[in-house]
């Protein structure tokens, strides 16, 4: 009952987490519950965040993901949570997605301002820069998750099959490559066939968390102690479905 009542000044919050706890007796779960949840006019705290476990940011994020699918997301106070979070951030995860305009990190989670750092390229591959914006947003800000968002349909897997070369975009496409022959998949190997240009993406996702693990010392040794997770998924353009393949 407590945290319902401390959250009486905000009714709509309040209604939000009760019934998303089932049952007002349950304070932790419902305090864990309103960290990336709905009718949120402020960004997360620093004690909010700290107070959560990985995968209780995935389990916040797959939620998001139901309300994203399911039109119920968030009315959210953009301008509440620009005043609360201006002095300071203390996002939950760090994300890493495709440039695809289709694929918007935040919205897909329906995650609010300082709720999570996104960080996009075509393929959503890790290269130095990435891996250091990771380690600064897990060591240096807290963050709870290292997720790679890769999705279906993804031009930069295509480019990659099709053997693209342009400009600045063939060295991009060559990071994506080493997914191609780690690929196992019975049926056409083109482009033109969706589920093995999809089924190169997930391979894209796995290397990449590899990579970090490998590339990172700082990353893989918090995932070891169990501060972080290091996480992939899969967005699915026609459903809006985020699935967590580990
Ligand atoms: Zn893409």
């Amino acid at each position: 009952m407590k945290k319902c009542e401390l959250d009486s000044k905000q009714p709509d919050r309040r209604r939000f987490l009760c019934a998303a706890a089932g049952v007002c007796g349950a304070p932790y779960l419902a305090f864990s519950l309103m960290q990336l949840a709905p009718d949120m006019s402020r960004s997360l705290t620093k004690e909010e965040r700290d107070s959560m476990t990985p995968s209780q940011v995935i389990d916040e994020l797959k939620k998001g993901n139901e309300r994203f699918r399911d039109g119920k997301m968030a009315p959210r106070d953009y301008r509440g949570e620009k005043r609360s979070s201006a002095a300071g951030q203390y996002p939950a995860a760090v994300v890493l997605g495709c440039l695809d305009s289709r694929v918007p990190g935040e919205i897909v989670v329906d995650a609010g301002i300082g709720d999570l750092f996104v960080g996009r390229v075509a393929g959503n591959v890790v290269n130095d820069d990435m891996l250091g914006s990771m380690e600064f947003g897990c060591k240096v800000s807290g963050a709870k998750l290292v997720l790679i968002l890769g999705h279906t349909a993804c031009g930069a897997v295509k480019g990659a099959i099709d053997d693209v070369v342009m400009g600045n975009l063939t060295g991009l496409l060559a990071r994506v490559k080493a997914a191609i022959p780690a690929t196992k998949f019975e049926g056409e190997k083109s482009s033109k066939n969706p589920a093995y240009v999809d089924a190169v993406a997930r391979t894209n996702v796995a290397l990449g968390l590899a990579e970090i693990r490998r590339r990172s010392p700082i990353l893989d040794e918090m995932e070891k102690k169990g501060s972080i997770k290091i996480a992939g998924a899969m967005y699915d353009l026609t459903t809006g479905v985020v699935e967590f393949l580990t």
